[in-house]
């Protein structure tokens, strides 16, 4: 009988590159197997050996993307088959990754698996647009939270729905995932429940990449500067006074460089 070979579900960080883990990078080297996803920066692949297996399970034009079924179909098989797999997920596998699922099944099967953290997306786009996401006298929490299971969301009934009363008060910067879609509606549960209008609110569209963009509005008006610079995903939307730091940094900047320039 083969021995099973060892499954790393791997974050493979927020879309720039280098910002990858050591751990990370050795598991891409040694793996005969990547499957990796939609977000992830493919040229990470340059470094897994030039005859490693390189399954894409997103969707790209005019095809399914794979579903999480086959997606673990497959860690399975090819891990009995005495693979070395790597399952590359963008941003961290625990952060609304999936990964955990992915835990699970290979735990039940039996087939050793380790997991490889990766800098998640709202801690890789904040530090990369000036959002301190706690700071001393401005916020002193924060929470990931899917904006996917909003009304209208595609994330449907799965799972309780988020207590937006709840986060609206109880949390000082909310980093919301998955949210461009419903961002109307997002938008008016924290309005409803009583988060001020002049809340700070910042739009970081491909945060960490070259193509990284990076608006401020407020709660009352973010859907129309939304709307203006037509943002689109991968988007975080950040509620909180936090971001106004990036605006005093701005502003920092300017003044030290007229003063020296
Ligand atoms: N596991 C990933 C999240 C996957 S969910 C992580 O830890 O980051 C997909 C969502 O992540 C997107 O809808 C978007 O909200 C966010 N996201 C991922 N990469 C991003 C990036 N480079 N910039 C902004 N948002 C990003």
């Amino acid at each position: 009988m083969i021995r099973p070979g060892l499954v790393s579900i791997v974050g493979a960080g927020p879309g720039d590159p280098e910002l990858i883990t050591v751990k990370a990078m050795k598991a891409i080297r040694a793996a005969e197997v990547i499957l990796y996803d939609r977000l992830v920066n493919e040229a990470l692949l340059s470094y897994a050996d030039a005859r490693a297996l390189r399954i894409y399970c997103g969707k790209s034009p005019g095809q399914h993307a794979m579903t999480q079924e086959m997606i673990q179909r497959r860690l399975i098989d090819y891990a009995l088959e005495g693979k070395r797999v790597v399952r590359l997920k963008g941003g961290d596998p625990f952060v609304f990754g999936r990964g955990g699922e992915e835990a699970l099944v290979l735990a039940a099967q039996g087939i050793p698996y380790e997991v490889i953290p990766g800098i998640t997306s709202a801690i890789g786009a904040a530090a990369a647009s000036g959002i301190p996401l706690t700071h001393r006298g401005v916020a002193a929490s924060f929470a990931c939270v899917t904006g996917s299971r909003c009304p209208g969301g595609t994330d449907g009934p799965d799972g309780p729905p988020i207590r937006w009363d709840l986060l609206a008060h109880a949390v000082d910067t909310l980093v919301i995932y998955m949210g461009v879609g419903q961002l109307r509606e997002i938008r008016a549960e924290l309005l409803k429940h009583g988060k001020a209008g002049t809340t700070p609110v910042a739009l970081i569209e491909s945060g960490t990449t070259g193509l990284q963009r990076t608006f401020v509005s407020t709660l009352a008006e973010v859907h129309q500067l939304a709307a203006a610079v037509q943002l689109s995903n991968p988007a975080l939307i950040v509620v909180g006074e936090a971001a106004m730091i990036r605006e005093q940094l701005h502003q920092l900047q300017h003044q030290a460089s007229a003063r020296i320039g």
